[in-house]
């Protein structure tokens, strides 16, 4: 099992008192399966992956991933649990502006030390289509073309789970569709396992699992 999660919750605290977003939350990934999470608008998806991918702490509760039980990790240890092993996409793409395409989807890769970081990137975005494009700067690339930068740079450093949050919630239904397909394509090529949060019924039947978010519970 690549993922175990185990009774996590988890609330904020607003001047109307805690919101408990999260409060029982089970389930797990198997290595190269594809997950989906479904749920209204504000039920807590987001909050879920910002646990997953180590960048806040949970109440309570027990996640093992790969192995490793995040409550034993420092932040330091999170931070290189992240960096070595999940990839994540966003709706907005999340690229940064002052640089290229390759240069975006090398940086994950520079900051390992790895030397081959430039070659790498240059591979990865001919592998989405982008092989003409790597010298243009995110603003000089359709919305598209940005998520396929963004999954280019996500698999950069060979993670074993992709954490997706609606990536294809800002584009139209073609693009999406087409971008999705890419997606799947990659994680499939590369054995990843993959976490995806949509809106979309038809992205989310083409994963091995439907979970939706009700309630601060996962069913
Ligand atoms: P989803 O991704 O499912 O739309 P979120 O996880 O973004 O939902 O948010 C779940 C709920 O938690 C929302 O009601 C949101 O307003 C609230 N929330 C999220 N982050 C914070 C925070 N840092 N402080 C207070 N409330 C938050
Ligand atoms: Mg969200």
């Amino acid at each position: 099992m690549l993922f175990d999660v185990n009774s996590i919750a988890k609330s904020f605290a607003t001047p109307k008192g805690p919101l408990n977003v999260l409060k029982d939350i089970n389930f797990n990934v198997e290595s190269g399966e594809s997950v989906a999470i479904v749920g209204r608008s504000g039920s807590g998806k987001s909050t879920l992956l910002g646990l997953l991918c180590g960048l806040e702490r949970a109440d309570m509760g027990k996640m093992v991933f790969d192995g490793e039980d995040y409550s034993t990790l420092s932040e330091d240890a999170l931070t290189r649990l992240r960096a070595n092993k999940i990839g994540m996409i966003f709706q907005q793409f999340h690229l940064l502006s002052h640089l290229k395409a390759y240069e975006n989807v090398a940086l994950p890769l520079e900051l390992k030390g790895d030397s081959n970081a430039k070659e790498t990137a240059i591979e990865l975005l001919g592998e989405v289509g982008l092989a003409a494009r790597i010298d243009h700067f995110p603003a000089q690339l359709s919305g598209g073309e940005q998520q396929r930068v963004a999954i280019a740079r996500a698999m950069a450093i060979k993670p074993k789970l992709i954490l997706a949050d609606e990536p294809s919630g800002s584009l139209d239904e073609s693009t999406g569709e087409e971008i999705m397909s890419l997606l799947f394509k990659m994680v499939k090529d590369h054995k990843t396992s993959l976490l995806i949060v949509t809106h979309s019924q038809t992205l989310a039947k083409r994963c091995d699992r439907i979970l939706t978010m009700e309630n601060g519970v996962l069913v």
